[in-house]
């Protein structure tokens, strides 16, 4: 049976990256839905292309805009607009069978809890709806009967490394690579005058500009550290960081007999969303194989957290638990929209997410409702902040 297949935020780098491969495998799979935040005319582009059965614009104003782009192309794809219309098709389950979760930031987590509520097979990428709500939508998952397949490179590399029943009893550790971003080996002062431009221009990786950002700072690898503890169920101090600079040893999984499994492949995340697409076959993703000759070497170094320090305010947030993830990410993505639009250093980012952390004591996530208002109080002192130049 062909798999159809929505694709949540189709207009950024992870959704063009899913449709890449969904568009190599037509007897396989076929793009049903395609969404996306903004932007109209880039959604019709891609709706020219993929032909899918809907699409849906996230801004409510933009419904007019959208049929008229789709009727103008003489294309049969129904017009949508609004989250509300977004987590409706995310969970009909005569829209679609898999959702690939690529939306930036806590927007995602609705359309993603649809999906997984209604029993979904989820491809997910967007880790802010694990760092903000990982334990309901884990829960929410195992109710459903839904599958989650991780497609962040380092979790998709641990989900290849791990027995496929789940059993994860014999596990140790979990070691999660970093690439260590643009500003790998600079001291934290050095640090003070970056631009966006610098911040945004990864070595190793093409990604939208705030998981970019997120590298640059480390809070990325930080937020995975999160979202390893939700996925895997491991403690943190059993979740390690070690940097990668050449990215192709993805993440590395140590069991307690002393065998430790690695997956690596070139950085490219097609090769993760095949394993999600295709499985349990392997399909082909276009990324050609590993060639270990013409790389050369692998090396590997502690993360500096000193000039980095969002990765341990991450860490904290983990071993806080309840609502301190949610305020760490909520912080974290005021201070980089911030950043990018220069209104604050880089690094006030980490500056930022501290002064949140201290203003508001992290309560217990007893319910989406108490993580929704964690996250939005922790936009607003953080805006003040801004605003008022307390952090700058
Ligand atoms: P991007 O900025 O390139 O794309 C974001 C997409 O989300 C766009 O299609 C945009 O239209 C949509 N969007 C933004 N706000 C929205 C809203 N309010 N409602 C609906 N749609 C909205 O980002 P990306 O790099 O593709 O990253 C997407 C997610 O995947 C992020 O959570 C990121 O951390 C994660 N991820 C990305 C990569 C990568 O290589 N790019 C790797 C691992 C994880
Ligand atoms: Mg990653």
């Amino acid at each position: 049976m062909i798999r159809s297949v929505a694709v949540f935020g189709a207009t950024g780098s992870i959704g063009g990256s899913a449709l890449d491969v969904i568009a190599r495998h037509p007897g396989r799979l076929r793009a049903s839905v395609l969404a996306a935040g903004r932007d109209v005319d880039a959604l019709v582009a891609l709706c020219i292309r993929h032909r899918p059965d809907h699409a849906v614009i996230a801004r409510d104003d933009a419904l007019l805009d959208l049929r008229a782009g789709l009727q103008a192309a003489g294309l049969a794809t129904v017009a949508h607009a609004g989250t509300a219309a977004l987590d409706a098709l995310a969970a009909d389950p005569g829209a679609c069978d898999t959702v690939v979760a690529a939306i930036v930031g806590a927007a995602g987590l609705d359309s993603t809890l649809a999906a997984l509520r209604a029993g979904k097979r989820v491809l997910l990428a967007n880790k802010e709806s694990l760092v903000l709500a990982g334990a309901l939508m884990m829960r929410a998952a195992r109710d459903a009967g839904a599958t989650i397949v991780p497609i962040d490179s380092e979790h998709n590399a641990i989900h290849q490394c791990l027995p496929a029943d789940g059993d994860c009893s014999g596990v140790a550790r979990i070691v999660l690579t970093a690439s260590g971003g643009p500003f790998r080996g600079r001291g934290r002062e050095s640090l003070a005058e970056v631009t966006p431009a610098q911040a945004v221009a990864h070595p190793k990786w093409s990604m939208g500009p705030k998981i970019s950002v997120d590298s640059a700072t480390l809070m990325n690898k930080g937020l995975e550290l999160i979202e390893a503890h939700h996925l895997f169920a491991m403690p943190s101090d059993r979740l390690d960081v070690l940097v990668h600079p050449q990215s192709l040893v993805h993440s590395l999984v140590e069991f307690i007999d002393g065998s430790t499994l690695a997956q690596l492949g070139l950085p490219d995340m097609r090769t993760a969303l095949a394993v999600g697409l295709g499985s349990p076959a392997r399909i082909a993703s276009g990324v050609s194989g590993l060639d270990l000759l013409q790389h050369g070497r692998l090396d590997f170094e502690a993360p500096d957290t000193d000039a980095f320090p969002c990765l341990a305010l991450a860490r904290a947030a983990l071993v806080a638990g309840g609502t301190a993830p949610a305020l760490l990410n909520a912080a974290n993505e005021i201070a980089v929209s911030a950043f990018l639009q220069g209104r604050i250093g880089f690094l006030a980012i980490p500056a930022l997410v501290e002064h949140v952390l201290d203003a508001l004591p992290s309560g217990p996530a007893a319910s989406l409702d108490a993580l929704r208002d964690a996250d939005q109080h922790a936009r607003r002192v953080a805006g003040r902040a801004i605003d008022s130049g307390t952090v700058a």
